[in-house]
């Protein structure tokens, strides 16, 4: 009889810093998957455990599996009928083989600030210890000592901007079949070290000091019992304990050879933390340089406003810049604002809008702005990504308008959603490439949207759940002093972490 696998997991970055919680609609809007949907799934990390696991003759046994654009943490209610949801499943799955995680490492609920430790251990606590239980992660992800006590092995996606994620599935089911056919003894260590950068210079692919680190990692996988070697650049915008970069390593029976290989890769890690640390501009003056450039685009880079970070994408920071420094270019800005939407919705097409615009989902961080316009566009939000991890997958704004002030567009949607592209901005129908100013709320994917077109990209300094600079942030979490809170501080020796060998 083939092995069975039982497949599921719950997906979500989560943000301390922002108030706005993640509620059960933000999962129903993304994906809540069980039975023959999930066993459907032919893109992402779910897809990848699935192809790989048919290929081997194994059986996959559908769990329960939901995803939500970054936010705020998981509502406690929320939380607790998701994993329900799936212990449930797997109390009715009969006997499993083996059990594969699709997780994200930076979830976080408001009752247990720790989502995936917490999933991974009531899952154990359901399967036992001789049942292998993998998953896999971001490489964003906040990897707890118990999520490593809880898993035999953790796998996380190797690029940024993420491509990976159906290789990741891969090599999570891999690892599986490598366990079970008593090829894998997987012994996993963590080395951390106090780093809190935002991922604007976390780019896997070279130059670049995050891509340094994954180069070397990468070299060593294969070598002597060396199996897995993960860089991980922790999701900044969690405020817990023993946060920090590093090396996350699976090695074949020999915790000796996993702890000395993170070790020495945290220690490279902590030495290019100077080169993590981004330079920021305020709004006007980045307007202002932007306005000297030849050409267009010039990206106005609002990452302190990130919906991939967990912001709620409600800063009006760049388009009040933008409004009293250039009010005459032609310029793309995003807003989430659902009443705003609402407003120029009922208003209809081709009417002339007043709207108290901004800030108003997630209020700490600015004020609104009071914008006159005409409403020169309508959709009901819907799109579907192109590429990436979220390859095939359907992204909703809900209710949007396009505000045209002059040349000035102003995107107002109702739900916050991750940007990859320009899926957004095509579905209105809009030509960023030929604007002179994009405001883009990401910290990395804008290289990628505006390739060989983009004339200049300045990251803002603006307030914000998911800044450049992280020493905007009240860390209160935190144990000991980190970087770049202490710009000075020592470290000598990596925090080291090491999982329960459970197959010797
Ligand atoms: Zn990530």
């Amino acid at each position: 009889m083939s092995a069975r696998i039982g497949v599921g997991g719950i997906f979500i970055e989560c943000n301390h810093f922002t108030s706005h919680l993640a509620d059960r609609s933000a999962f129903e809007r993304s994906e809540w998957l069980a039975g023959e949907t999930l066993l459907a799934k032919d893109t992402g990390v779910i897809g990848g455990m699935l192809s790989v696991l048919r290929d081997a003759g194994y059986e996959p046994v559908p769990l329960f599996y939901a995803s939500a654009c970054p936010s705020g943490a998981v509502a406690a209610e929320v939380y607790d009928e998701l994993k329900s949801e799936l212990l449930l499943r797997l109390a009715n799955a009969g006997e499993l083989d083996g059990v594969l995680l699709c997780l994200h490492g930076a979830g976080a609920a408001v009752n247990t600030p720790d989502l995936e430790g917490d999933l991974a251990g009531a899952v154990r606590e359901r399967v036992g210890e001789r049942v292998p239980i993998i998953g896999t992660l971001d490489l964003h992800a906040h990897v707890t000592s118990e999520l490593l006590t809880q898993t035999d092995a953790l796998l996380a996606w190797e690029t940024y901007p993420h491509v990976d994620a159906f290789e990741t599935g891969e090599r999570g089911a891999r690892a599986m079949i490598e366990i079970l056919s008593g090829r894998l003894k997987p012994v996993m260590a963590i080395a951390k070290v106090p780093v809190l950068v935002s991922a604007i210079h976390g780019q896997t692919d070279p130059p670049g000091p995050f891509a340094d680190v994954m180069q070397e990692a990468k070299r060593q996988e294969g070598k002597g019992a060396i199996y897995s070697v993960n860089p991980i650049l922790v999701h900044p915008y969690l405020n817990m304990p023993n946060m920090g970069g590093g090396t996350l390593v699976v090695a074949n029976d020999d915790e000796v050879g996993a702890v000395s290989l993170a070790k020495r890769l945290a220690k490279r890690y902590w030495e290019n933390r100077a080169a993590l640390q981004p330079a920021t501009y305020s709004p006007v003056e980045a307007v202002r340089l932007g306005l000297q450039l030849e050409g267009a685009p010039v990206l106005l880079v609002e990452t302190a406003d990130c919906c991939g970070g967990g912001a709620t994408g409600d800063s009006v920071h760049a388009l009040r810049a933008l409004l009293a420094e250039a009010p005459e270019q032609t310029a793309i800005v995003p807003v989430v604002d659902p009443g705003a939407a609402r407003e120029a919705h009922s208003a209809g097409l081709g009417e002339q809008v007043r709207l108290r615009l901004g800030h108003q989902l997630d209020s700490k961080w600015g004020e609104p702005v009071e914008v006159e316009g005409v409403v020169a566009k309508l959709s009901d939000g819907a799109f579907i990504y192109r590429g990436g991890i979220w390859d095939g997958r359907a992204g909703n704004m809900g209710p949007t308008a396009v505000i045209a002030l002059g040349p000035v567009q102003i995107v107002v949607s109702s739900n916050a959603t991750y940007d990859w592209m320009t899926e957004q901005f095509d579905l209105l129908g809009l030509k960023p490439a030929d604007c002179k100013f994009v405001v883009a709320k990401n910290p990395m994917n804008y290289h990628q949207a505006y390739a060989g077109v983009m004339k200049g990209a300045f990251v803002l300094d603006t307030p914000g759940p998911t800044p450049a600079n992280t020493n905007a942030l009240a860390y209160t979490g935190m144990n000991g002093e980190w970087f770049p809170a202490n710009p000075d501080m020592v470290v000598d020796d990596p925090q080291v972490a090491v999982s329960r060998q459970r197959f010797c």
